[in-house]
């Protein structure tokens, strides 16, 4: 029989993720992941973005992506791209990477973390009683876990099985999208818009040089075609994809020896809970969308960064289970909002001449400093405030990664979160803060920063004495000369106080 504390359906980027940040924190976690091996087949992401990127650095592991890819300016909306090269983060700019390398890059970290992934198992639903859940394997073999998370994707079987009603939009538009080799030189690269919408080839391997993407010229190439009625339930055959190109261009460029073939649409649907019991979800399992701003890997791994700390928590009965309803109150309307920004990015990129009138107009708009300043954060997801109610601006936004100066000499901010555990940060008198009754759970450190405060969006704010900040790098509380509400926010986010 397979026992753990904690164990998570599909080990896609989310379930990874998921499984570090709980092995950092001390659970015993496992993955059952129905693929047989680590790498995937295509890949559907291209990157990550700026706040992803500071998330790997909290945990110790960016260097190792920012060396697998290439950083540029990636943000957009629409047709607008937004530099964000002047904002306040280490990491002004997105990684390209394509996901498989993202996959393979979690898997050795997760590996060398010692999470189990139990290969080729298919979880075909799972029981739960007051204790523990008990999973239903394809191969009958029994696992049992005190808590189970669903991150088996968009066509999950963990969230069907909860009965979470997954509501939203049907898709109007789909695409076909394939890695294959081409019979050709004559291939016609880059991108074409006809009456359908837009269609593209490109060789999967670049470089990017001088902020320009230089493509390989052999290799499988990749390929998105629009197609001319939403398609949403039949999975798409080599055939049809060639019947697709010749319908575009004329020919099939001599396709043959396909790797990946497969179809994405615009539906857009969030899961109405994010847990029910003794289950929760994330990723793709809890919310599926049009891809436009490459937004579902980056929430996925966020909303695992979110959910971690919080289940280790109460896992090891430290925290009280409510604890896991601020997951879904502060993950559910980021990606609410994601749904909507993916639907009206649709609506702009449509070819009919009102949507053109209407997408011209909203590029005027983005086209301001201001529009800059702000859609680049939200693109880049900079710019995510959690709702821990009214005070300092710094209150339920991710800190920023400060250079420090402590007893122990100079650090900044996201290496002291590298084991997923908070920190207390006085910048005050010593002694100003305190919090005893914690000290098992969040080291206090003074720390000395003589810095500006600028957060992106809002720019500069005022110094505070001292901040209290999560595993996932949001500031729980703020300090401003006393200790009023540190208790407060001590239970509130690890639990009460011990001895
Ligand atoms: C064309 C396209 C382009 C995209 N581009 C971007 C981008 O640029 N940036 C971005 O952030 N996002 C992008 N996305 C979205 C991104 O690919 C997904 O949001 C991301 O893969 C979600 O990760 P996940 O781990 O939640 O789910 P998945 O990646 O779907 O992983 C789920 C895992 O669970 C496993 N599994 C499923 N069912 C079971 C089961 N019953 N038992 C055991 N294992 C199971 C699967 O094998 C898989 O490994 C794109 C999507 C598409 C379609």
């Amino acid at each position: 029989m397979i026992q753990h504390q904690v164990v998570i359906a599909g080990g896609g980027p989310t379930g990874m993720m998921l499984s570090a940040e709980l092995k950092l924190s001390g659970i015993d976690v496992a993955i059952i992941e129905r693929r047989l091996t680590p790498d995937i087949d295509g890949s559907r992401a291209g990157g990550l973005h700026a706040r992803s990127l500071e998330v790997l650095d909290q945990r110790g592991v960016v260097e190792r992506f920012l060396d697998a890819g290439y950083t540029a300016q990636v943000h957009g909306f629409g047709t607008t791209h937004f530099d964000i090269t002047d904002f306040p983060t280490r990491h002004p700019y997105g990684l390209a990477l394509w996901q498989k390398y993202i996959e393979r890059l979690l898997a050795d970290w997760i590996g060398e973390l010692g999470v189990p992934v139990y290969r080729g198992r298919e979880v075909t639903g799972f029981t739960q009683d007051d204790v523990g859940v008990d999973l239903h394997l394809a191969d009958e073999e029994a696992v049992r876990a005190a808590w189970l998370c669903g991150c088996d994707g968009g066509r999950s079987v963990i969230r069907r099985t909860a009965g979470i009603a997954f509501e939203g939009w049907e898709p109007t538009i789909s695409h076909l999208i394939a890695e294959v080799e081409v019979g050709t030189d004559a291939v016609e690269w880059g991108v074409r818009h006809d009456a359908r919408g837009m269609h593209g080839l490109s060789r999967v391997a670049y470089e990017i040089r001088d902020g320009k993407i230089i493509y390989g010229d052999s290799g499988p190439v990749r390929i998105m075609l629009t197609e001319p009625e939403v398609e949403h339930q039949r999975e798409p055959s080599l055939d049809d994809l060639r019947e697709a190109l010749v319908a575009v261009y004329g020919t099939d460029f001599g396709i043959h020896s396909p790797t990946w073939i497969s179809r994405f649409t615009d539906a857009a649907r969030q899961a109405m809970a994010y847990r029910k019991g003794r289950v929760l979800l994330a990723g793709d399992s809890a919310h599926i969308h049009y891809p436009a701003g490459g937004k579902g890997l980056n929430m996925g791994m966020q909303d695992a960064v979110n959910l971690g700390w919080k289940l280790a928590l109460v896992a090891k009965g430290q925290a009280p289970e409510s604890l896991l309803d601020t997951y879904e109150a502060e993950r559910h309307p980021v990606a609410a909002e994601v749904l909507q920004d993916t639907m009206g990015h649709v609506a702009v990129m449509r070819t009919d001449p009102r949507s053109k009138a209407l997408a011209a107009i909203v590029s005027e708009l983005l086209g301001t400093e201001e529009s800059r300043k702000r859609f680049g954060a939200r693109m880049a997801e900079l710019d995510i405030r959690y709702d821990l109610g009214d005070g300092h601006p710094l209150l339920g936004r991710r800190m920023p990664d400060l250079d420090l100066v402590t007893a122990d000499g100079p650090t900044r901010v996201y290496a002291l979160l590298q084991q997923a555990r908070p920190v207390l940060l006085n910048f005050g008198a010593p002694g100003r803060v305190g919090a005893a009754g914690w000290a098992d759970r969040v080291p206090l450190l003074e720390a000395v920063y003589d810095g500006p405060w600028e957060l992106p969006v809002l720019g500069a704010v005022a110094a505070p004495a001292a901040v209290l900040v999560r595993p996932d790098g949001h500031v729980a509380w703020v300090g401003e000369g006393t200790s009023a509400g540190l208790s407060e926010a001590l239970g509130r986010w690890f639990g009460p106080a011990s001895g």
